[in-house]
């Protein structure tokens, strides 16, 4: 009897499958893609990916503990080159690792998107590069070095933050005032001062905040390192700490901050990089639809 137990205990770990996909072969720069691992049996330890020297954890679908997920950001300056992605997961004690090769690609972003704007937001007078530095370090200890492990948008699909004419996509090269390269972090959207603007997902206000780029923006934490923000506002209608719902009316747009004229800048950072909203938002509505 005992040796039967053994051997069906043995046969369950020599036999025991595990699936992983990648929801990329190839993926542009300043995108995101998703890394899914199906088990046959339970992991008592949720699994890691090692992309770029970044180890990032995996989160149970739905609390299974057989099914897991992570959504992965590609920096927009990243090099056009093959990655290694590694996948790393405990079965019976043993540490098994899987590598992946993902081939990053050029988003064949438009060119040179000249933008005019008032001389001292581009050239920065020492009073407004300080106060620069110092909002930034404001939203990194508020926002982008916080991550949340629940999934705040409760397996819910996004939706747009506004239905308008799209003015600027995200990935643009940008030329400011003639001499400054920028590329556009953002999804720009036709709106007039006043406009109502919409919390894109479920979430938790992370921060509201008045930018000296972007003006009056709210920032909205999502969970497992995602936060979509919505800047140039003219009125807040959230307050940080606040659990918002998606669709919910989250403030007016406006004209605030580096601007030529009243618009929405809707933009996304996963794990503190910059990615483009849109692509995330349909990923991600296609994963959570796919793998339930
Ligand atoms: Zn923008």
């Amino acid at each position: 009897m005992k040796t039967f137990l053994f051997l069906i205990i043995l046969s369950v770990s020599l036999f025991s499958k595990v699936d992983i996909n990648l929801s990329h072969t190839k993926i542009k720069n300043g995108t995101t893609f998703a890394v899914i691992l199906q088990s046959d049996q339970f992991l008592s330890q949720a699994p890691n990916v090692i992309f770029k020297n970044k180890t990032y954890q995996m989160f149970t679908i739905n609390g299974s503990m057989k099914k897991y997920r992570v959504f992965l950001p590609v920096d927009y300056y990243s090099k056009k080159q093959k990655e290694n992605v590694q996948v790393r997961y405990l079965i019976n004690g043993k540490l098994n690792k899987n590598n992946f090769k993902i081939d990053i690609i050029d988003g064949d972003y438009k060119k040179n998107e000249i933008i005019k704007v008032a001389k001292g937001k581009v050239t920065l007078s020492k009073k407004s590069k300080s106060r620069s530095n110092k909002e930034y370090k404001t939203v990194y200890s508020n926002v982008y070095s916080k991550i949340t492990l629940y999934d705040l948008t409760l397996n819910s699909s996004f939706t747009d933050p506004m239905k308008s004419k799209i003015t600027s996509a995200f990935g643009n090269a940008r030329i400011y005032n003639g001499t400054t390269k920028s590329y556009h972090t953002g999804t720009d959207y036709r709106a007039k001062v006043g406009t109502n603007i919409y919390a894109s997902n479920n979430g938790v206000v992370a921060l509201v905040m008045d930018r000296f780029y972007l003006g009056k923006v709210v920032y909205i934490d999502h969970g497992r390192g995602a936060y979509s923000y919505y800047s140039h506002m003219s009125d807040f209608l959230v307050k940080k700490g606040q659990v918002v719902k998606k669709g919910e009316v989250i403030g007016k747009s406006g004209k605030t901050g580096r601007i030529t004229g009243p618009h929405l800048h809707y933009a996304f950072r996963l794990y503190n990089i910059t990615v483009d909203p849109l692509q995330y938002a349909k990923l991600y509505n296609k994963i959570i639809k796919k793998y339930q």
